[in-house]
């Protein structure tokens, strides 16, 4: 027999995609809600930040 370890799966109800990459955000990732909808922080930043500004 093989005893696996399952990761602990809990807070299922927080489960939480992000509205730009479609991935789910882990609960001990850092996310930001703008307007009711969820991003990560890296993703919102994207969103925010000029891809190639000019100079
Ligand atoms: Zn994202």
């Amino acid at each position: 027999m093989t005893k696996v370890e399952k990761a602990e799966i809990r807070n299922t109800e927080l489960k939480v995609w992000c509205e730009h990459c479609s991935i789910r955000i882990s609960p001990n990732e850092e996310q930001v809600v703008v307007r009711g909808k969820t991003y990560h922080v890296r993703c919102h930043l994207k969103l925010h930040t000029p891809a190639k500004p000019k100079s």
